[in-house]
């Protein structure tokens, strides 16, 4: 295993690539998508078994693990890693975007941001710097630079104006990670939906010099066709021998949308999220398991899924426990939508590597188009 950060091509299909990120903790396959473990845990799935869907890395949220347990204590406790029992690569956000959606009483200055903690109230301070050194401290193997995400709408002035407060703040991150062989950092592209001010933003990352390049300020509420409008030139913009990340997407659609302009990385809360409240993803779109359609119907739930809870359940039974609130509920459906995920990644990996892409994404659509299976 390589002791160093390094990111190789291995084919492109139109503007689609597919590589490897080599890591010290071992090597991510792209196009990867990234469950969201937000407290040092991907909610109601054991490590070994986020690993057995075919996750190669996790994310992990710096804001919530700053305010608890905290990240010194983490640090004390052997890192993220140890913590939490998985050995393989995690990236931390920079705490930047959750503090602006999740913490009261903000405010914001050149110098970073105070809040109150959405948990105590209690008043926090975050800078690049210290941003840098909570990431550190957690372990991190990919770290993300502070930035600011403004709050929508915004005018294009105020987008621009925390784009460059961002991009200063790039520089500080810069400044402060150093040199940490085998540790990656990753710049933010900010820029909202105006093309220039996106240009603007990637050539201001590429002179500070990144391990990679994400897209952020996406995935905001701007809505499908406004994300891909942006997506249609803004992986253009970066180097193309770094991975690209683009920031909390998203439903399978985004991300096969997103694999097809040139994005490498992913990751959302949705797959775990809608797993808890019910909601599942198959290869014919999205199914409701609460619907008393099910409630008699023995089949599973995606007879082409190899998951546990497709091998083993029949849509009776995950719609018997949904509704008794029974805790294996989340368990099986949380499994399945990050099996699904991962095999929608694979899928799109093979299909790249072997230059059938557009078949690959009009079958997904086709599928989909279909609908659920009919009620027995
Ligand atoms: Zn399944």
């Amino acid at each position: 295993m390589s002791k160093r950060f390094s990111f190789s091509l291995h084919a492109t299909d139109g503007q689609a690539r597919t590589g490897v990120i080599d890591t010290p903790r071992g090597q991510i396959r792209t196009p990867a998508f990234m469950p969201v473990g937000t407290a040092a845990t991907v909610k109601a799935m054991l490590p070994e078994s986020v690993r057995q869907t075919g996750a190669d890395i996790l994310l992990g949220n710096t804001y919530h693990l700053m305010l608890r347990p905290g990240a010194e204590r983490v640090e004390r406790l052997g890192g993220l890693h140890r913590f939490m029992n998985w050995d393989r690569p995690i990236l931390t956000d920079s705490g930047g975007f959750q503090v602006m959606s999740l913490a009261g009483l903000r405010k914001l200055t050149e110098e970073g941001v105070t809040f109150a903690s959405h948990i105590d109230g209690s008043k926090h301070h975050l800078t690049p710097e210290r941003s840098m050194e909570i990431q550190r401290m957690l372990g991190s193997d990919i770290v993300m630079a502070f930035d600011e995400c403004p709050a929508l709408p915004a005018t294009e002035e105020e987008v621009a104006k925390s784009m460059r407060l961002s991009m200063r703040w790039a520089q500080r991150s810069r400044d402060a990670f150093g040199d940490r062989p085998g540790h990656a950092l990753f710049g933010i592209m900010q820029g909202g939906v105006t093309r220039d001010l996106r240009e603007e933003s990637a050539q201001a990352l590429q002179q500070i010099g990144f391990d990679g390049y994400a897209v952020g300020g996406l995935a905001v509420g701007e809505g499908q066709e406004a994300m891909f409008g942006v997506l249609d030139y803004a992986p253009g913009f970066l180097p193309e021998d770094k991975p690209r990340y683009l920031m909390g997407v998203g439903k399978p659609d985004d991300i096969v949308g997103a694999v097809q302009r040139g994005i490498d990385m992913m990751d959302c809360v949705l797959p775990s999220r809608s797993g808890r409240t019910g909601q599942a993803w198959t290869h014919r779109g999205q199914v409701n398991i609460k619907n008393a359609r099910h409630a008699d119907d023995p089949r599973p739930l995606d007879e082409n899924c190899s998951c546990p809870a497709c091998t083993g359940y029949s849509r009776a039974y995950l719609h018997h426990v949904f509704r008794s609130q029974e805790m294996i509920s989340g368990m099986l459906l949380t499994w399945h939508n990050l099996h699904y995920y991962q095999e929608l990644m694979a899928g799109l990996r093979d299909a790249i590597a072997e230059g059938r892409l557009d078949a690959f994404v009009a079958d997904f659509h086709a599928k989909r188009a279909e609908g659920d299976i009919e009620p027995v």
